[in-house]
């Protein structure tokens, strides 16, 4: 069995000098317990924010996994799991120690996926499915004929949510950064129009495309370019605060500073919630369920990011911060 370490505090960018691959010795199966092997692994931009404290330390994240030995009735060999195991190869677990809290579902048996891949665990109907979910039809609450922007869209959580918006009857504006990820958005995913925020100016833009304003806004990616959104919505709209990836990396404590947004919140009584999937813990199924009915009836599309081989993971991750991916990033670990 083989993990991954990170080794010390990351330094603006992660870089492959960080992490190590660590041969890891699996203890007896215990009662209870059974032996996982991880067939997908998840790259998500949390993952750089929430290592611990001490180094060296494992490498957080879930991954989906196969059961392959059981002393544990409920997980029977064959079964397949979401765990939150971290990047391991193999896990040797039972349920009482993957829940932290009644909160915090990080085990589950898969339902059943049909036809559909069962990597979509990780992705589209998973936790950042749910995300999606929740953080557009609780925190936005977007109703039928308003305008909803998001940014970060052509990634995993944004171009989940933009296809909600458009189920929902709203009109739905993605930005992100590239041409490429702007055609996907709009030819095959059914946003009205997208913009590219590496090349565009996006106030222009706003006032040229999107004349009516914005009444939701979801947000990925923090910084100047969502103060600019921000700038643009109507009156009393609604601001998912959902990610910050473009500060992730920042050094400078000053520069993480969004002083700038408190002007429009006032002037338009803007009302913005931050959330975490988690809040919605207690609905896991839930939203997954529906994720996956939509995908099943051909409404909700999706795209993945496969990196090949567990050797590759720290690509993947750092191609992250530098927009490699469509949708959602996942390693298929052989
Ligand atoms: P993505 O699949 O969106 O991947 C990250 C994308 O972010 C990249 O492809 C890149 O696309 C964009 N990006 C990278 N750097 C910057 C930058 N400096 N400025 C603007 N965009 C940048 O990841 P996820 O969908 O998994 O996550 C999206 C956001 O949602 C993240 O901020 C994440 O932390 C947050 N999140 C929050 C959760 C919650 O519970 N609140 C749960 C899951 C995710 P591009 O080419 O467009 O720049």
């Amino acid at each position: 069995a083989k993990k991954y370490i990170v080794l010390n505090p990351f330094d603006g960018e992660p870089k492959k000098s960080d992490f190590a691959i660590v041969e890891e010795v699996l203890p007896e199966l215990q009662e209870n317990e059974f032996l996982a092997e991880a067939a997908y692994i998840s790259v998500d931009p949390y993952q750089r924010m929430k290592l611990g404290t001490s180094y060296p330390c494992d490498m957080i994240g879930g991954q989906v996994a196969k059961v392959i030995e059981s002393k544990n009735p409920e997980f029977p060999v064959g079964s397949w799991v979401m765990g939150h195991f971290g990047w391991r190869t193999h896990t040797v677990t039972k349920p009482e120690n993957e829940k932290f809290s009644a909160q915090k579902p990080y085990l589950y048996k898969l339902p059943d996926f049909g036809d559909l891949p069962v990597s979509l665990a990780l992705g589209v109907c998973g936790r950042v499915g749910n995300t999606a979910y929740f953080g557009l039809t609780e925190i936005c609450q977007p109703k039928a004929g308003e305008t909803v922007v998001i940014s970060g869209a052509a990634g995993a959580v944004g171009s989940h949510v933009g296809q909600i918006a458009k189920i929902l009857g709203c009109r739905v504006i993605g930005i992100a950064g590239s041409d490429e990820k702007c055609e996907w958005l709009v030819k095959e995913l059914g946003f009205d129009c997208a913009a590219n925020y590496k090349t565009t100016d996006i106030a222009k833009f706003l006032e040229e495309n999107v004349p009516e304003g914005a009444d939701c806004y979801f947000d990925n990616v923090g910084g100047e370019l969502s103060s600019t959104i921000m700038s643009k919505m109507n009156k009393f709209g609604r601001v998912a605060v959902c990610g910050a990836i473009s500060s992730y990396n920042e050094t400078d404590p000053e520069k993480r500073k969004a002083s700038i947004l408190q002007f429009f919140f006032i002037g338009k009584g803007l009302k913005a919630e931050g959330f975490l999937v988690n809040r919605f813990a207690d609905r896991n199924l839930e939203g997954i369920n529906q994720n996956l009915k939509w995908v099943k009836e051909g409404k909700l599309k999706y795209k993945e990011h496969v990196t090949e081989g567990f050797e590759s993971a720290v690509d993947a991750f750092i191609g992250l911060f530098r927009g490699d991916n469509i949708g959602k990033s996942i390693v298929k670990v052989k």
